[in-house]
């Protein structure tokens, strides 16, 4: 087998390796400045180790391409001015495509990760939730979408995040539930009307992806993402790279055991006291529901009913808050902390990132902390680890689009189209 200039595969000429490796450090500075940012060139050298001619030479070509830019010097009490350098989140962007039961979101992402712009779908809209539906109304929206709002920006793809069993790399939906779906080929759908390349992650794997680059995961190269919310999956980062397992089955937490209390509500599924029956959002406002602490009005959602709950447990004015309602929150923040014990004991994660429902009533968490220090063998010292994710509402748009951010920001040079496979000079 050989390349196109002639080489045998798999051979790299002294001029490729040095692309590469110049590749390698420019994506190390913008890793610096994203974790640190903004910071001066002198901080990008003390961060990644490269000497301070590198970072110069490395940050001029970085901002020639517009990945960096220039803040105004900052004039220190003695020494030379610094100048800080940030990530350039206005003209490098990635689209973001999240599919949900009920409503589609996209928006335009800056590869600093803010949100320039998005847009929200409904589903009702539609006659039926089919795969061929949901995809043509995105497409058709986000044309429109791009025309008014690319402005001159240049997007370098697309990412789009379902729940679900998803296999990203195989690019299929193995099996949405509520949704209907089984064995979906959903980029080949999206492939004519998104702009390519076209990346598929499942929706939890992609929210870890965001709190890697951008949250709580910025400082650790390792971290467990659990979402606890009315879908329950967790994400598990090891060394930058979530891990998938076979069939990227991996991070299904659903039936970990959450409590033995007996009078606690029996899984279907399990027969146990998981946290699907007992601590999801679902779970948690059906009870409230029950014990009558909130009404029954089938008109809300679980998010306004949940919502509903924490009001009714908040102090307000003189009152002290319903305690009724504060115990069912404080006794799901234990069953949660239970469940997360299991999984810091078997896999000790430098973090552990919470995500979803759990976090509306934060007051509580400090209660889930004391309960994972309780029962794990690494004891109280662990709950320092345990930190809510940084994104809120908008996170959404946000990770799906930071798999193709993440090849930006890894592979900076090839990304963009700057990095050939020229052949090497004559020696
Ligand atoms: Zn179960």
């Amino acid at each position: 087998m050989q390349n196109r200039n002639g080489r045998p595969q798999g051979l790299v000429t002294a001029g490729q390796r040095a692309q590469l490796m110049r590749q390698g450090n420019a994506s190390a500075v913008l890793r610096a400045v994203l974790a640190h940012g903004p910071v001066s060139r002198a901080e990008i050298a003390r961060h990644t180790g490269l000497s301070a001619p590198s970072v110069t030479k490395l940050t001029a070509s970085l901002m020639e391409v517009e990945l960096l830019n220039e803040l105004a010097p900052v004039e220190p009490t003695q020494g030379r001015p610094r100048v800080p350098l940030r990530v350039d989140g206005d003209r490098i962007v990635a689209l973001g495509l999240h599919i949900g039961l009920l409503r589609t979101t996209f928006g335009l992402v800056g590869l600093d990760g803010s949100v320039i712009a998005e847009r929200e779908l409904p589903h009702h809209e539609l006659p039926d939730l089919s795969p061929a539906r949901i995809t043509e109304q995105a497409g058709r929206a986000v044309r429109a979408f791009l025309a008014e709002k690319l402005d001159g920006r240049r997007l370098v793809g697309t990412g789009v995040s379902i729940g679900g069993w998803v296999d990203g790399a195989r690019g299929r939906v193995v099996e949405h539930g509520p949704l209907g779906w089984r064995d979906v080929n959903l980029p080949a759908l999206l492939a004519d009307s998104l702009p390519g390349p076209l990346v598929l992650e499942q929706t939890v794997r992609a929210i870890a992806r965001a709190e890697l680059w951008f949250g709580a995961g910025r400082e650790v190269d390792d971290f467990v993402l659990v979402m606890i919310g009315n879908v329950l999956g967790a994400a598990i980062v090891v060394d930058r790279t979530v891990h998938r397992g076979p069939g990227a089955a991996a991070g299904a937490i659903e039936h970990l055991l959450a409590t033995d209390d007996p009078e606690a509500a029996r899984c279907p599924v399990c027969g146990a006291g998981c946290l699907n029956a007992t601590a999801s959002d679902t779970a948690l406002v059906a009870r409230a529901r029950e014990l009558g602490v909130i009404p029954d009005d089938p008109a809300d959602g679980a998010a306004l009913a949940l919502e509903r709950l924490v009001a009714a447990a908040r102090p307000a004015g003189s009152g002290t808050g319903d305690e009724q309602a504060q115990d069912l929150l404080r006794t799901r923040a234990r069953r949660v902390g239970r469940a997360v014990a299991t999984i810091v004991d078997l896999i000790n994660p430098s973090r552990v990132v919470l995500a979803g429902g759990i976090l509306v009533a934060d007051e509580y968490l400090d209660e889930l902390r004391t309960e994972v220090g309780r029962r794990s063998h690494r004891g109280l010292a662990v709950a320092d680890d345990i930190v809510p994710a940084v994104f809120g509402a908008r996170t959404l748009v946000r990770s799906s689009a930071v798999p193709v951010l993440e090849q930006v920001i890894t592979e900076p040079f090839s990304a963009l189209g700057l990095l050939q496979d020229r052949p090497a000079k004559p020696v």
